[in-house]
């Protein structure tokens, strides 16, 4: 039987290499739909190719244009209408803008590939109640927590059996630096990843360990497990993708060489085993695997992402928006590195102690941590000269 997939956010990293692993089944998978912001060229091909039935694109004048070449295609300018032809939705857009395709596949009973951690950093307290519609479910592609979704298969009894949960993390380009050295990095730099080669967001994110934290929250929100029992674990080859550790003492790891497509592909034929191999270890030619602590006051907004945890409600949108907001700005030359950090918790400083009880709640506080951040970003870019930059 062919399964009918649904991917948004088709033109980026994830997106790509969700098109590569479809193209590797022979036939088992059908793209019904896609979703991009503007990426007009790639959209094209993509929807020359692939034919699918539905196709949502933000940018209005890109999507007049290829209405107009393509009119057996329905288009849109929502994201979610991706999720009505399929059987399971691929989430690969990036940021919060990913929220409307997690929310919509979960009320429609669907399995969610879910690579756009935002949308449940963001919104977990509206996420969980939605994971019980029936036939919904949520198959991690982060590759860490598709690691622990694997791992965690392990035991018939999670929910007294896990001790705790470790997340590695790569470090990024800038491990082993000091505050001294980042206080000069450029973005060119922190664009530099050293193992895995992602969109620009997410590899700053990974830069900062912000993505490490966001994976925290993450790890939470999907498995359940109390923040004292999520550790993060610096593993520089980016071979062990996660762990979890038992009561009874037993570690079980996820291996494989850093490559998107075997989360990706675990993902849309979950409860199955794809059948080709991504990034399968040599063993011939492995030899170490290092492991560090993180630094946790020159990466400082990993301890930021606990905080935001811990508190809960709001506290995750409002970092998750304010990071958004301070990559953005970072990205655009106009505040610097260290100075990411610097935004995410001033935002954070000044949260409202707000909670979560509708979607409603979740806009407006993206919006509200938005404005703040947008404030600070401004403030610091006037105190460097950089506000026109
Ligand atoms: P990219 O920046 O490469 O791609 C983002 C995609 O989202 C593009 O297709 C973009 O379209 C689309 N998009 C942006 N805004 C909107 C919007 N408002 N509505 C609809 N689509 C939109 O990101 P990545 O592929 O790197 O990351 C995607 C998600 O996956 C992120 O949440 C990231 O954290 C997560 N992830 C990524 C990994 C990776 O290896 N890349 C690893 C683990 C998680 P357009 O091209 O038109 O702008
Ligand atoms: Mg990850």
């Amino acid at each position: 039987m062919t399964v009918a997939v649904a991917l948004a956010g088709s033109t980026g990293s994830i997106g790509r290499q969700t098109l590569e692993v479809i193209d590797a089944s022979n036939g088992r998978y059908r793209v019904v739909s896609l979703a991009a912001a503007s990426n007009e060229e790639v959209l094209r091909e993509q929807i020359a190719r692939y034919r699918p039935d539905v196709v949502a694109v933000i940018d209005s004048a890109v999507r007049s244009r290829l209405g107009r070449d393509f009119p057996s295609v329905e288009f849109s300018d929502d994201v979610a209408d991706v999720v009505h032809p399929a059987d399971v939705v691929v989430n690969a857009v990036v940021g919060f803008a990913g929220l409307p395709v997690t929310l919509e596949t979960l009320r429609q009973g669907k399995r969610l590939a879910l690579a756009n951690k935002e949308s449940l950093i963001a919104a977990g307290p509206i996420v969980q109640p939605l994971r019980n519609t029936e036939g919904a479910m949520i198959v991690p592609v982060d590759s860490e927590h598709c690691a622990l979704h694997q791992c965690l298969r392990s035991s018939d009894h999670v929910g007294r059996e896990v001790a705790s949960l470790q997340l590695t993390a790569s470090g990024g380009p800038f491990r082993g630096r000091t505050r001294d050295d980042l206080s000069r990095v450029d973005v060119n730099q922190a664009l530099a990843h050293p193992t895995w080669s992602m969109g620009p967001k997410i590899t700053v994110d990974s830069s900062t360990l912000m993505n490490k934290g966001l994976e925290v929250i993450e790890a939470h929100e999907l498995f359940g497990v109390g923040y004292d029992r999520i550790e993060v674990v610096v593993h520089p080859q980016s071979v062990i993708h996660s762990m979890v550790t038992f009561t009874d003492g037993a570690t079980i790891a996820q291996l494989s060489m850093p490559d998107m497509r075997l989360p990706i592909a675990y993902a849309i034929a979950w409860p199955d085993r794809f059948d080709v191999p991504f990034g399968a270890v040599d063993w011939a030619s492995m030899r170490t695997l290092e492991f560090e602590v993180p630094d946790r006051e020159t990466f400082r907004c990993l301890d930021l992402a606990y905080a935001a945890g811990r508190t809960g409600g709001s506290a995750p949108a409002w970092l998750s928006a304010a990071n958004e907001i301070a990559v953005e700005a970072f990205l655009a030359g106009r505040i610097s590195w260290l100075q990411i950090a610097d935004v995410n918790d001033a935002t954070l400083q000044r949260h409202d102690g707000g909670t979560l009880s509708s979607v409603d709640d979740v806009l407006a506080a993206d919006e509200r941590a938005r404005q703040i951040a947008r404030g600070i970003v401004q403030s610091f870019a006037q105190a460097a000269g950089t506000v026109g930059a």
